[in-house]
């Protein structure tokens, strides 16, 4: 099974390169960030949790994201592999995320870190937020919220993978064709 964490910062273009490496691997996308939303749209308890934290910027609590996550691995005992996308946010995830994997006799295969400079970021995600309709994309400060909680939770969580020599870097800057190129070399198939 190949499971891929696809690492970096809000506006990296993570959800863009799932998307390259689903239509190639056949692998099966795990977003997080999806999921809550859908669960909004759902209008379901826990998406009411969610919503005001997301569009604080801020995250929502591990065992939300956690319980989500082991749901979805239930549900596709077949599947190729999964990417992993907006998730392992903080290093309590990252250690559910193993448990969870080894109860299925897997583990994750390589974490793949998009490297994008902040103020590109800043940029793209005020674009997006035209066409997205989502209120996190529209706001500067909401936007400065989110990357502070990146570098704060969710940034430590590369040395988590560095330690087990699964972190690979790549540069996040150019074509979406250039940098796909650049993930697949970094997850070697
Ligand atoms: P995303 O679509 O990945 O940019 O996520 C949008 C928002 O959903 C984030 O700003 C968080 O509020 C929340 N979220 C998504 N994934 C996680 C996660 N793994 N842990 C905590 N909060 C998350």
């Amino acid at each position: 099974m190949m499971n891929i964490v696809l690492f970096g910062p809000p506006g990296a273009g993570k959800g863009t390169q799932s998307q390259n490496l689903i239509r190639d691997l056949g692998l099966v996308h795990l977003s997080t960030g999806d999921l809550l939303r859908a669960q909004i749209a759902a209008g379901t308890p826990l998406g009411l949790e969610a919503q005001g934290l997301m569009n604080a910027g801020l995250l929502v609590p591990d065992h939300v994201v956690i319980g989500m996550i082991r749901h979805r691995l239930e549900e596709s005992p077949d599947a190729a592999g999964f990417i992993f996308d907006g998730f392992p946010r903080t290093l309590a995830q990252a250690e559910a995320l193993d448990t969870l994997l080894e109860g299925l006799g897997q583990g994750i295969r390589c974490m793949v870190s998009m490297v994008v400079p902040q103020p590109e970021l800043v940029q793209r995600l005020l674009l997006r937020g035209k066409d997205s309709g989502r209120a996190d994309d529209q706001n500067e400060d909401i936007i400065a919220q989110r990357i502070e909680e990146y570098q704060a939770k969710t940034a430590p969580v590369a040395q988590y993978y560095a330690n087990q020599n699964k972190w690979k870097e790549v540069d996040g800057i150019g074509s979406i064709e250039e940098i796909y190129t650049r993930i697949r070399e970094a997850v070697g198939c």
